[in-house]
């Protein structure tokens, strides 16, 4: 296995041996679309499409109508959209007739993310500018070097900036004929997509892979035991990447203990807003740990480039523009420090939803699986305690604590008004 590509997606990596001996026809193992975990009906459209697109690169069609050049994938996070637009991006490059092997050279650079003609806009912040998207649909409006198909795939396409959908609109309505566009968002509600970007798009629904689904995938590629899988998938609550983190990093573990201890602290109003610290400061350290690298690598590359300019006529003018692009980099780094610090925040409320959910439904007898299942004891006590009305009142604190921080309030301030209302229920 090359270096790149298990450095790029180690899931693609993982299974891409699985795709059939070199130089057949058809793959013995499922390629590409591997690691879609419960999405049948996606993969089925995806796999049409590829191959229709094999056929009009061919030049034996015009194409059935299957294969079309702006796609949207939505669904929940973690169910997989970026991982289905990458796939059929690979489907695409293919070349044995788009099927996807996962083992030939197209499929293998554009998992590795290494394709020539396949280019991914990963937003770091909380944004996608018009200036990034400029330059990404000038390049794409070449034809492909490799004689299939230009790809673009946009991650977080709900992060567009107006200005940048326009662009991407623009690009969109009069596409060049070889190229396909691939954007990834949580739904096509206007708020994450404009309604005229939608109406070109083709769109591919990816719903919440169900638990057994994902805990087979754990146990049956990765290796994990199979009560880790099944307990890892119950409290990712459908978020794939998620549970393979839960089942494979202790750090990980411990600052959801940490979170799903949260309930029993809340004794009264100094431990309110100690927990209110604590969470946020957790959120801190998790987002820190998980840039700090990729900021110093950043400004050691961008300091060196500029240090390369030498002395001379034309000195001073550099030394500004130098102060410009360090600037430049100290902004988009403190944009992606705030994205990492609410994704991690996010993810300690959804763990603290689940809790209030599994009191729920435990109270009530409801015959669905817990989320949480090893603090099923604890959720049980609660439920014995409570009323079924201020469990809901602490259920719903915890989603308005979430609504809050997607619409700019303070972290915070939205974390301390979440932990009175959790104590007073
Ligand atoms: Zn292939």
């Amino acid at each position: 296995m090359p270096a790149t590509m298990s450095d790029a997606s180690p899931d693609a990596a993982s299974n891409a041996g699985s795709g059939g001996p070199a130089g057949t026809d058809h793959p013995v193992g499922p390629g590409v679309f591997a690691d879609l975990v419960g999405q049948d009906e996606a993969v089925e459209t995806l796999r049409r499409a590829a191959a229709s697109a094999a056929r009009i690169v061919a030049g034996s069609a015009t194409g059935n109508g299957a294969m079309t050049h702006a796609w949207i994938f939505t669904g929940p996070p973690g169910s997989g959209r970026s991982v289905a637009a990458r796939a059929f991006a690979a489907a695409l490059q293919c070349e044995r007739d788009g099927i996807g092997c996962g083992v030939c050279h197209g499929c293998h650079t554009v998992l590795g993310g290494t394709h020539a003609d396949v280019r991914f806009v990963v937003p770091e912040g909380l944004s996608i500018g018009v200036g990034e998207m400029r330059a990404l649909v000038l390049r794409a409006s070449t034809a492909p070097s490799g004689g299939r198909w230009q790809a673009v795939v946009i991650e977080d396409a709900d992060r567009l900036t107006e200005a940048a959908g326009n662009a991407l609109l623009k690009a969109i309505e009069e596409p060049p004929p070889r190229t396909v566009f691939l954007l990834c968002t949580p739904s096509t509600h206007p708020d994450d997509i404009s309604v005229t970007i939608r109406s070109r798009c083709r769109v591919v629904p990816l719903r919440q892979p169900p638990a057994d689904a994902v805990a087979a995938v754990l146990a049956g590629r990765d290796g994990v035991a199979p009560d880790v899988a099944a307990w890892a998938a119950a409290a990712a609550q459908g978020h794939v990447g998620r549970a393979r983190r839960l089942a494979n990093d202790p750090e990980a573990r411990n600052r959801r203990d940490a979170v799903l201890a949260v309930p029993r602290r809340l004794t009264g109003v100094g431990a309110c807003f100690d927990a209110a610290s604590a969470l946020i400061e957790a959120a801190e350290a998790e987002a820190a740990a998980s840039v700090s690298a990729a900021d110093a690598t950043e400004r050691a590359a961008l300091e060196q480039a500029l240090g390369a300019g030498g002395t001379g006529r034309g000195a001073a003018a550099a030394m500004r523009g130098a102060a410009g692009q360090l600037k430049d980099l100290e902004r988009r780094q403190k944009s992606r420090a705030t994205r990492a610090q609410r994704d991690a925040l996010d993810r300690a409320l959804v763990d603290l939803a689940g809790f209030y959910r599994d009191v729920l439904i435990t109270r009530f007898g409801a015959p669905v699986d817990t989320v949480h299942t090893d603090t099923a004891e604890v959720s049980a006590a609660a439920a014995g305690r409570w009323s079924p009305e201020s469990t809901l009142r602490r259920l719903e604190a915890v989603l308005a604590c979430r609504d809050a921080i997607e619409q700019n309030v303070k972290p915070r301030i939205a974390v301390e008004a979440m932990m009175l209302a959790l104590w007073r229920g």
